[in-house]
């Protein structure tokens, strides 16, 4: 029993929707990551106790929490465009619902944890690589404050894992690990296409409503309306959530059904990037040979997605409800973009309302794609200038994305339109915008040549960049001085320039 770990007032409550195998626990926990932050605040553990040999065995599968039934979640899902069936979950086992003293309840789930009833020919495994790279982001995109599952902890073992990492045939051993992820849900829009799918329709009602009742609480029980009002609120934060994406350059990279959650908070951190050089058009992820999901198509995927959730609804909706859930999804384009300018407005330093505020934002993009200027640094340099170094465009050496994007003609064009506009900015004065703006454009994301280096050392038992990143990252706002050094905020190295990444995982 490992019950204990939990502070006494905490209950481990379980939800059982099908059975599914005991753990398969990975032989050897080499390394064992714990994340404070998540573990105090989320789940309220005590820590003097985490790094024992049972929490560790809780954390990589080998023993469950006493009360705990694990249950694996049966999903389908629409895969680049084309309806799949059944895909999940074929590697991820819920630990039960956590109620924490604050009375928040979180969903603990182990991924890589070994073969389900779902796992159709996968091995339930995870391997290091991804389970390091989304151990950071999902870290990462916390501390962007944008919203998504969160990660407890890694373990990490030498047992081994057998991939295609390029789908070149070259089949290489990994290592092999697991990390407990937790969420407030982990439901997708493909939980729900899977019952209507196959014509589950009393399940789907008894889903939906244990999902409104749990998680919505703006969604009246009571309502006859109440799928259509579930369905409203999944639109606008599904706008909201891809909008703060391309806040901070972010492509999710495989933005199928099964990996949008109806809770429109980030999952499943697979072939995911943060665009470097602006560019509407990057791919994070070599396998998606169409471009699917580059990052400029990523708000398209959000109403093609929401579609599939509406198809999924119709069956147990009226025809007028149908035509208003149809209404309500034509309102996407206008709730994207107000939060889209929104947030490019506070990126720019920006107060109030002026009619050139969209042309200024466009401007300054199209400056960035033609002068392929970083986007982070971007943002982040004219927070960090002055107004009069701009003016005088005078521009610091360190500025280098400044610098880069200066060599465009139009880049002074720019300079003065922006000037003029800090100036309708009322009560505000050029340390004030400064302060505000770095607090909205980070410093440091994890970029893909970071994790890859961070994940390189590691499969080498060297943790240190792991562990620097996991550090740097929870303030991305702040200068570091070690992230200096490791050149977080400088130009991509060279080594680094053809990196890929697939759905290999
Ligand atoms: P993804 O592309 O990561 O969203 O994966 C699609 C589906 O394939 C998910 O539902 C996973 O549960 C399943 N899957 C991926 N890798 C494995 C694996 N190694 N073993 C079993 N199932 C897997
Ligand atoms: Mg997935
Ligand atoms: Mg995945």
């Amino acid at each position: 029993e490992i019950v204990l770990y939990f502070k006494k007032s905490h209950e481990i409550k379980v939800q059982r929707f099908s059975p599914c195998d005991i753990l398969r626990p990975l032989l050897l926990a080499v390394t064992f990551y714990p994340v404070q932050e998540v573990l105090e605040d989320i789940l309220d553990l005590d820590l003097s106790v985490s790094e024992t040999d049972d929490f560790i065995q809780l954390v990589s599968g080998e023993k469950i929490v006493s009360g705990s039934i694990p249950l694996a979640h049966r999903y389908g899902g629409h895969q680049f465009g084309i309806w799949a069936g059944q895909l999940g979950d074929g590697r991820a086992h819920l630990l039960g619902t956590y109620m924490n003293r604050q009375g928040e309840k979180w969903e603990l789930q182990l991924k890589g944890s070994g073969k389900t009833p779902y796992s159709r020919n996968g091995d339930g495994r995870a391997v290091l690589r991804s389970s390091v790279r989304e151990f950071l982001c999902s870290e990462a995109m916390h501390s962007l404050r944008i919203p998504t599952s969160r990660v407890a902890s890694l373990v990490v073992s030498d047992d081994e894992v057998w991939r295609d990492q390029f789908y070149n045939g070259n089949i290489v051993k990994e290592r092999g690990a697991v990390v407990l992820r937790v969420a407030k849900s982990w439901f997708r829009l493909g939980s729900l296409e899977i019952l209507a799918h196959y014509g589950e329709l009393d399940l789907l009602r008894t889903l939906l409503d244990f999902i409104i009742r749990e998680h919505f609480p703006s969604v009246e029980v009571a309502e006859p309306n109440r799928y259509v009002d579930f369905f409203s609120v999944v639109v606008s934060e599904t706008a909201q959530l891809i909008a703060l994406w391309m806040s901070v350059g972010f492509a999710h990279g495989v933005c199928n059904t099964d990996n949008f959650s109806l809770l429109s908070i980030t999952i499943d951190y697979g072939p995911f990037g943060f665009m470097e050089a602006y560019n509407p058009d990057f791919v994070p992820n070599t396998s998606d040979d169409e471009g699917r999901y580059k990052i400029g198509n990523q708000a398209n995927i959000g109403i093609f997605n929401l579609n599939k959730l509406l198809q999924a609804l119709n069956p147990i909706l009226d025809p007028r409800q149908r035509q208003l859930a149809a209404q309500i999804l034509e309102g996407y384009p206008v709730l994207y973009y107000t939060r889209f300018r929104e947030l490019f407005k506070a990126k720019l330093g920006l107060l109030g309302e002026t009619k050139g505020d969209d042309d200024l934002i466009a401007f300054l993009l199209h400056l960035m794609e033609k002068t392929a200027a970083d986007f982070t640094m971007t943002f982040r340099q004219l927070s960090e200038i002055t107004q009069s170094q701009l003016q005088e465009l005078n521009i610091p050496q360190q500025f280098w994305a400044l610098n880069m994007i200066s060599k465009h003609k139009l880049f002074p064009a720019w300079v003065s339109q922006y000037l003029l506009r800090l100036k309708s900015n009322m009560n505000d004065s050029d340390s004030e915008r400064r302060k505000r703006m770095t607090t909205v454009n980070p410093r440091y994301v994890l970029r893909n040549w970071m994790a890859e280096s961070a994940v390189r050392k590691a499969e080498r038992n060297d943790f240190s960049e792991v562990h620097l990143l996991q550090h740097v990252l929870r303030h991305p706002f702040q200068k570091h001085s070690a992230a200096e050094k490791a050149g977080y905020s400088s130009p991509t190295p060279s080594w680094a320039k053809d990196l890929k990444v697939s759905c290999s995982s």
